[in-house]
């Protein structure tokens, strides 16, 4: 998925055949239990169809895991090799029995998510055989034991879909339709088990046999809690055998952003309903029954019957159109290539497109409402050439014939990667060169290329379960910035990664309650909890690292291997290490991909390097680094590795500065301290650790060193790459907060920014001004800090004028940021040119001629400046504005009045869909707790509809997480806390929001911590500095 909306700059080969799909080798097993004294058992039995690995660890225990894992070859070396296709042999050595023996060593209850595609079975005393395990869908359900057993395997869905929503009142739509699964049986069974969730079964359930017409069904039941719907025969289903199940069903269309659900839009006074879908994580089952896991990959023929006036969508492309009578008509589409349950997609619209054909001949659509279709040529001109790219980067071909993309008027993610229909919000799609930002422009590039890179990492090759997201989401994260920097070189996307990425998610990273990227994952809820800023930021973050050490050939021709050997198919992270170590054996490295990587993905949080010169050597250390040392780690996830790491450590000094770093120039820091010689490099010189900041660590100096970095800022500090600029003042203010530096030494970071002009030194900067900015609006410092603020973005603030629209894209971004600090912080002639400016917009509305890169920053001034008059009007535009990214700059202005009671007023319409649409609903809040005025108001807004908030967006992926954070992140008073706390206590159900308020609590005990500690020491800086 793309990500969500708030974050505002930037906020989600050939058809394999069918014979690959058949090959016996796919199937096998991994049995492990649970022990008390482990029994290795390698029973050698491929007893399931075919061969494959089968490793039984038998030994009295409470609980059984069996774990398939396709197409597992012979270990190259003990240490295993992971293809996919055609594997025969298996040997002891082999990476999945080592990681199965070590799990059960550990005595490790988490071990059913730790094995690819596990199935739950049936308690056994000892040595059960695959064959005889019988899976006990009706036992008392643990937390472990969601999934589906893999006794069954779909082959190929015939689906038909009919929403009704022509007629009558919206509340009262549905959809109806049939669905007929072809499938074989892997592991004999009495019975099929697939998820079914708010459909009703229309008519009888047919349960056939291919061979055996003496087959029948007999039964069915339901397991609510699981999402179950559970069918039995007359007879056993029998390995090998091929069977088919037959359904129809109706279920409710509500505008609940999930599963086949209602969009709608206006024109003129008349709503237009559309009906759309996303089914990412386990929503499929919602709209039919079906296998929802995203290993258990299907091909899919979709039939959707539609009224005659609308257009059907779908993966494929359509074949045929048949009428039904009564105007409807039946669309059918290709049959998928086999597929993951959740990137399927159903869309039928009124919309229309705007088209071109890549060079490779993929037909590529963008559509939209009829309104806005225009808006798609941007959207369109960068998919279709950073499709072209990805196909060249990965050497792999796009698989499908053709690629739509479509701006949804409700959505609840940033997109979703949907194979061959990528839906997105219409801020992430839409762009107007009148009326859009520069960041509006990069938001869409960057979105857009994230959902291609999934096209290949995530629908090609398809994490085995959602616990390896991160593979999805962190891949996706990271090659966003390369398709885009191919297309806008001079938009140095690598080195906005760095503010962007890499220190936004140190920033929860650094906490006890963050989590590792890999996590054991099985209820919906814990799924949901995941698409958070651990498995998109951290997972880019060490996806870029890797590449940096592996080196740019390596990392590629690694990625084409493990696609290639995976394709078609799912996999689990080692996987992708096989691949990229096996690629590095190759080429002559020999990087053992899987020991560095394990130490970032199976532990949370991230080191610091502490740096201390001894003579002519550096000696180099390492420690887990923790916003709060004295925060209580909840003891939810242990370190296997003791919070140690493999570093891959470089470093630069100042009379050999080389900012100009390969793979060549890596000191490996293994998880123990290291020593360094540094010959001929002079006392006098700095030491700059973490080169580019390619490593996903912070660094620590001694204070004489920190002292000569802040002297060479002082003197000149473009000596300094910007990215390093960056990182030091980000690292500095960071292990200020935790006590690891003096924050007197931080403070002093920032005291040259006056005279830099590059954006991402100002990002990170304004990231930890703003900081101190939460942490004091409310206190007697307030004032002289602002002044401080004011007499440092007053020179570059004079070098830019808001009315200039032909600067570059990184100009535009320095100046949105220099002026919106300066017209916040009250210098005059931004508030005059901002409320002037404004005032020719309302004196003549249709023709808005402010700059679309400055107009947040004008529209929150005047509105900020002026009264009710100017919020009014700001309002009307905002209801009638017909550009996404326009409505929603409109929608944070908002949010700037200094008025109490119309603040109040905009919570108000905040829940009152007919004045702000659902999707948009917690960002007004959050906007508005931001506002000093605001800041409580929100809180008890909140508190006051909380359970009508965590009925709407509970279960809404993001948005619960993000009104929490937003709403308590200037909590900086022990009142705050105790109301926190107090509301938990009241409040102990929360769903999935337990994280995000856990966190919420954890930061304000850090946010009274920092009062604790540095307002003393802010207001003895700025008394120095003469404020
Ligand atoms: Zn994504």
């Amino acid at each position: 998925m793309g990500k969500a909306e708030s974050f505002e700059f930037q906020d989600m080969g050939k058809y394999s055949s069918d014979s690959e799909m058949s090959n016996g080798s796919k199937k096998g097993g991994c049995f492990v239990s649970t022990a008390i004294g482990f029994v290795l058992t390698l029973l050698a039995a491929c007893l399931a169809v075919g061969v494959g690995l089968i490793v039984h660890f038998a030994s009295p225990g409470d609980l059984e895991c069996k774990c398939t894992y396709p197409g597992l070859t012979s270990g190259n070396g003990g240490t295993g090799a992971i293809v996919g296709g055609k594997a025969t042999t298996i040997t002891p050595g082999s990476a999945l029995i080592d990681q199965c023996k070590g799990i059960v060593n550990d005595g490790n209850t988490e071990i059913c998510s730790v094995c690819p595609n596990v199935q739950i079975t049936s308690l056994k005393p000892t040595s059960s055989s695959p064959a005889q395990a019988t899976t006990t869908t009706s036992s008392p359900t643990s937390s472990r034991d969601v999934r589906l057993p893999r006794n069954i395997k779909p082959d190929l869905y015939t689906v038909e879909l009919q929403p009704n929503m022509y007629e009558g009142p919206a509340k009262d739509f549905t959809f109806n339709g049939t669905v007929k699964i072809k499938m074989i049986c892997v592991i004999s069974t009495p019975e099929v088990v697939l998820h079914i969730n708010k459909l009703n079964i229309t008519g009888s359930i047919t349960l056939s046999a291919v061979d055996d017409s003496s087959f029948a069904y007999v039964s069915h039941s339901f397991d609510s809690v699981r999402q179950f719907i559970i069918i039995r025969g007359n007879k056993d289903l029998i390995a090998g055998h091929n069977y088919t199940i037959e359904m129809s069903f109706i279920g409710p269309l509500k505008d609940d952003l999930h599963g086949l659900y209602l969009s709608s839009y206006k024109r003129g006074n008349k709503t237009v309903y559309i009906a759309t879908t996303q089914f990412q994580a386990t929503d499929l089952r919602k709209t039919f029954p079906c296998f929802d896991e995203p290993a258990i990959k299907a091909k899919f023929d979709i039939t959707l019957v539609r009224k005659s006036h609308m257009t059907a969508l779908s993966n494929m492309p359509k074949i045929a159109s048949v009428q039904r009578g009564d105007d409807w008509v039946a669309d059918t589409f290709q049959t998928t290539p086999p597929v993951s349950t959740y990137l399927l997609a159903f869309i039928i619209s009124d919309f229309n497109y705007t088209s071109a054909v890549t060079t490779n001949n993929v037909t590529y659509r963008a559509w939209a409402r009829p309104e806005a279709v225009e808006q798609t040529r941007y959207a369109l001109s960068v998919g279709v050439e950073v499709l072209t790219y990805f196909e060249d980067y990965f050497n792999i071909s796009f698989p499908l014939p053709k690629q739509d993309m479509i701006a949804i008027p409700d959505f609840a993610a940033g997109a979703m990667e949907n194979w061959g229909l990528i839906t997105y919000r219409e801020t992430a799609m839409l762009y107007d060169p009148k009326e859009s930002s520069e960041g509006n422009k990069e938001r869409v590039a960057v979105v857009v290329s994230h959902e291609l890179a999934h096209q290949w990492f995530g629908n090609l090759v398809t994490p085995s379960w959602w616990d390896d997201l991160w593979l999805n989401e962190g891949f996706a994260s990271f090659v966003e910035y390369m398709g885009v920097d191919h297309v806008h070189k001079d938009w140095k996307m690598f080195e906005q990664f760095v503010v962007e990425d890499l220190q936004d998610v140190f920033n929860f990273d650094g906490l006890v309650t963050s989590h590792p990227v890999y996590v054991p994952v099985t209820h919906p809820d814990e799924i949901n909890e995941i698409f958070d800023r651990i498995s998109y930021g951290k997972g880019a973050s060490i996806i870029r690292m890797m590449r940096f050490f592996l080196g740019e050939g390596t990392f590629k021709r690694g990625l084409t291997r493990y696609l290639n050997g995976r394709k078609y198919d799912a996999a689990f992270h080692d996987d992708l290490w096989f691949a990229l170590g096996n690629q590095s054996k190759d080429e002559g490295k020999d990087i053992n991909v899987k020991a560095i990587m394990d130490t970032w993905t199976l532990q949370m949080n991230f080191p610091v390097v502490m740096l201390k010169r001894d003579h002519n050597n550096i000696v180099v250390t390492q420690k887990r680094y923790l916003r709060d040392y004295g925060a209580k780690d909840p003891g939810k996830y242990v370190s296997k590795f003791n919070y140690a790491w493999e570093i891959p450590f470089t470093f630069t000094s100042q009379s050999k500065a080389n900012f100009n770093q390969t793979d060549q120039d890596v000191s490996w820091m293994h998880k123990n301290n290291i020593s360094l010689l540094l010959p001929s490099i002079s006392p006098n010189d700095w030491i700059i650790g973490n080169v580019m900041q390619y490593g996903y660590y912070r660094v620590n100096y001694e204070e004489s060193n920190w002292n000569k970095l802040v002297q060479q800022l002082d003197d000149n500090h473009e000596k300094i790459h910007a990215i390093n600029r960056a990182q030091i003042v980000n690292d500095a203010w960071n292990l200020a907060k935790s006590g690891d530096l003096d924050m007197r030494i931080a403070l002093k970071t920032v005291n040259y920014l006056a005279k830099e002009r590059e954006y991402i030194v100002w990002e990170a900067a304004l990231g930890e001004l703003g900081y101190v900015d939460s942490m004091l609006e409310r206190t007697s410092l307030y004032g002289s800090f602002a002044n401080f603020m004011r007499d440092t973005v007053e020179a570059p603030f004079n070098e830019t004028n808001l009315a200039d629209s032909s600067l570059p894209h990184l100009q535009s971004y320095v100046r949105s940021l220099i002026s919106a600090q300066a017209c916040e912080y009250g210098i005059q002639k931004c508030i005059d040119q901002s409320k002037e400016l404004f005032k020719n917009w309302m004196s003549s509305p249709d023709n808005n001629t402010i700059n679309p890169s400055v107009r947040s920053t004008v529209y929150c001034t005047a509105i900020r400046n002026g009264g009710v008059e100017e919020w009014d009007f700001a309002y009307q535009m905002y209801k009638i504005s017909n550009l996404a990214s326009e409505k929603s700059r409109l929608m944070s202005s908002l949010a700037c009045s200094r008025e109490t009671w119309i603040l109040s007023r905009y919570l108000q319409y905040a829940l009152t869909p007919e004045e702000i649409r659902k999707q948009d609903a917690t960002n007004v809040i959050v906007h508005i707790s931001r506002n000093p005025v605001g800041r409580s108001l929100a809180w008890d807004f909140v508190r006051a509809n909380w359970n009508k908030l965590l009925k709407d967006f509970g279960e809404v992926l993001y948005k619960f997480a993000r009104l929490l954070a937003g709403t308590t992140s200037s909590f900086n008073h022990p009142f705050d806390l105790m109301q926190l706390e107090e509301f938990l206590k009241a409040h102990p159900d929360m769903g999935s929001g337990t994280r995000a308020f856990q966190q919420a609590i954890e930061k304000t005990k850090s946010n009274i911590k920092w009062m604790e500690s540095n307002f003393n020491v802010v207001e003895e800086w700025l008394k120095s500095r003469g404020y």
